[in-house]
Parts: structure tokens; sequence; C-alpha cells
């Protein structure tokens, strides 16, 4: 499958990573409740529990059920309450949207660019993701790392949403993430990289007409 470019460009289709690009990092008052809910200290972002992200990335990889993820955070198993309470807290932390950044993809699909969801996430949050409607309205796929069993910045996942953009040439094909490590992996396969940094200006640059950006990163 072919596409006719149809940013200012030469931009074929769009890899989009979910937090910290379409989604809001948490606020403060979400990590305060997280951690007494999780009977912690009450935690300074970005300093976070060492419990909560070591095995984060397991889970993100489908390697760990929420059982199993949250048993390794608290150090022991919580009741079949406390887990939903906690996996309901945690999911509400990754569901918000920028909807600057939502109104600049609208116009992007609108005028036919592909947009693909390539998210590290775990298998609960990927459903509750995959149930909005900018999922529906905006993406012609959605690549979940629990799903893959792969988390960026593993090649096979981009790999993996590579193939789904139908574009084969990865030279015109712009990935976003927040992260520097997960860009740098990108641009290692030959994709085009945009490291954001919550600037929707950035991103629109790249994708709507204006103002040429020819910069490669
Ligand atoms: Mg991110």
């Amino acid at each position: 499958m072919t596409h006719t470019s149809v940013s200012p460009n030469g931009v074929d289709a769009l890899l989009l990573d979910y937090n910290g690009v379409l989604g809001l990092q948490p606020s403060t008052g979400m990590w305060t409740r997280l951690a007494d809910l999780a009977e912690w200290p009450r935690p300074t972002p970005p300093l976070l529990p060492r419990s909560l992200l070591g095995p984060r990335n397991a889970y993100d990889a489908g390697e760990l059920s929420d059982l199993a993820y949250w048993a390794k955070v608290l150090g022991h198993h919580p009741g079949a309450r406390w887990l939903r309470t906690l996996l309901a807290a945690d999911t509400a932390m990754w569901t918000r949207t920028d909807p600057r950044v939502l109104d600049i993809l609208y116009c992007a699909r609108a005028v036919g660019l592909p947009l693909v969801l390539l998210s590290n996430a775990p298998a609960h949050l990927s459903d509750v993701l995959d149930a909005t409607d900018w999922r529906r309205d905006l993406m012609s796929d959605a690549l979940y790392s629990a799903r893959l069993g792969r988390c960026k910045p593993d090649s096979a996942a981009y790999e993996h949403a590579l193939a789904t953009t139908g574009v084969a040439d990865p030279g015109r094909v712009l990935f976003v993430d927040d992260r520097e490590d997960n860009c740098r992996a990108a641009a290692e396969l030959g994709l085009r990289t945009l490291h954001y940094a919550g600037h929707p200006t950035d991103l629109e640059q790249q994708l709507l007409p204006g103002p040429a950006n020819s910069t490669r990163s």
C-alpha cells in the first residue's frame, strides 16, 4: 500500500507515542492519591517510588498481570477490592489528553495522513485507550506494548508499527515521542523523529501547511 504525501514536509504517515504527546502527564494530586492508596510516603514528582517504576517495564510488556504488578509494587498481594481501586487510580492517571495536540491530529487526519499509535502501555490501559473517541476517530491502528510483547525502544516495536503504516520508506514516516531514547532508536531504523517537548507548534510545523520545516533529527 502506498500513500500520497499530504504534509508540507513529505511525511506520509505518523507514528505517535501516547503519554507525553497526546496524553497529559499525571498531576501532583493524582500521584498523591495513588501514594495514599498504596500506603507510600507521598512522592515528589518526578522522583517517583522505585517500587512503582521497577516492575513497570515488565507490566507494560504484558509479562505481569495487574495482580502480579501490584503485588510487586506493594510487596504483598492486595485484596480484590484494593486491586480494583489501585487499577482505577493508575488508569485515570494516563487517560487525560491534550486538546491542542488532538486538534492538530484531527487536522492531519482530515487531509488523509495515516496515524498509528505506538504506546508502552499495560493491557488494561490499552483496552481503555482503545475505547476512546480519539482512538476511533484518529488512528488507523494502535499498537500497545502489552499486546506486542515488546516495549519501545526495542526495534521490533517500531518494525511492527512501520509495517502497520503501509509506508515502505521509514524516512517518510514521522515518529513522535517525548522520550529521547525512544526517538534515538527510531532514528536508527531510518524514521524521521520529533522529540516532543510539550510544544504543539513543533508538531504542527511538521504536519500542517505553513512555513516549511525541513529539519530532520
Ligand atoms: Mg511518552
